[in-house]
């Protein structure tokens, strides 16, 4: 994709975030929310569709289940918002209670979740961990992790009580993958959306820039990598968790609200991230990825977490 605008509407580059629930509550990112809305983005809020059990699973927080919650969540998408996914609660739910939210979620927001992303720790998700990986790889990966991951998530192997597969490749159709420190995602990543031969259950996946908390996100997105992804017509899909200490007591954080302002004055298309993958999607045909350019994003991603951990 060139600078030579490619984008729809006469738009120089492309923006937008994918927000994991983790720790969410109305009060600690309703006001993150508000600010987006009134900057003109348009950005994907992922839920949980259920509660989980409290004394199970990481970063607990409100769900569907949450009437509240769910009011506020549904304003949202009546504004533009798209509803992603982040599996069906903070741990893992065996096959039929993950169908049974998949229909719900379709009853609550009129769709399935276009695009979605594995929560970390829960057991249903779906070719993570070591499965990211391919050959060595995968075994490096091991050995880093002490083997603490190897064979755990499960969403992906036929017969095993997590499985779900089938129903990501019927209802789902985008999967967060690999992330990167590089704001220009489509630079990492050239061929988002791409599908896996390797992986089947998945439709397409996508790649996204590393901002999982505050300090990460506000450094991806500093003045000099913004006025970067404008001139290289590149497109951000920002992976994050606006939760963890983007506001609080009711308060943003100065340098991110900064930093979001400054990028809502550029000509950017900010749309949620199923919006941005369509579009890509339409202009590059589908692509199924070849075995080089699987190993290209394995060894940079891999390369990465040994020097950063990213995750
Ligand atoms: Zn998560």
């Amino acid at each position: 994709m060139s600078a030579d605008n490619l984008w729809p509407d006469a738009k120089k580059f492309a923006f937008t975030i994918f927000d994991d629930t983790d720790n969410a509550t109305v009060a600690n990112v309703g006001p993150v929310y508000s600010f987006l809305a009134d900057c003109g983005f348009r950005t994907t809020k992922s839920v949980w569709v259920v509660d989980g059990n409290p004394h199970r699973g990481n970063c607990v927080g409100d769900s569907c289940a949450k009437p509240d919650y769910l009011r506020w969540v549904k304003n949202l998408q009546s504004r533009g918002f798209e509803i992603g996914f982040h599996n069906c609660s903070w741990h893992g739910l065996p096959r039929d209670e993950i169908r049974a939210a998949l229909d719900r979620f379709v009853d609550l927001f009129g769709n399935n979740p276009q695009s979605a992303a594995n929560h970390t720790g829960v057991e249903e998700s779906i070719y993570w961990a070591d499965a990211r990986l391919s050959g060595w790889r995968r075994w490096v990966y091991n050995l880093l992790t002490r083997f603490h991951n190897y064979k755990r998530f499960t969403g992906h192997v036929e017969g095993n009580e997590y499985f779900w597969g089938d129903f990501c490749k019927e209802r789902i159709k985008y999967l967060r993958n690999f992330t990167y420190h590089e704001i220009n995602t489509l630079k990492a990543c050239p061929f988002m959306p791409y599908h896996d031969p390797q992986r089947p259950f998945v439709n397409y996946w996508f790649a996204s820039s590393d901002g999982h908390d505050l300090p990460t996100f506000n450094e991806c997105l500093s003045e000099e990598n913004q006025d970067r992804l404008e001139e290289e017509g590149g497109a951000c899909i920002m992976y994050t968790h606006f939760a963890k200490k983007f506001c609080e007591d009711g308060k943003l954080n100065p340098r991110f609200r900064e930093l979001m302002l400054r990028l809502s004055k550029k000509n950017g298309w900010f749309v949620p991230t199923a919006t941005l993958l369509d579009y890509l999607l339409k202009v590059n045909g589908h692509h199924a990825i070849s075995n080089a350019e699987r190993r290209g994003l394995e060894m940079k991603w891999l390369g990465e977490k040994i020097f950063t951990g990213t995750t």
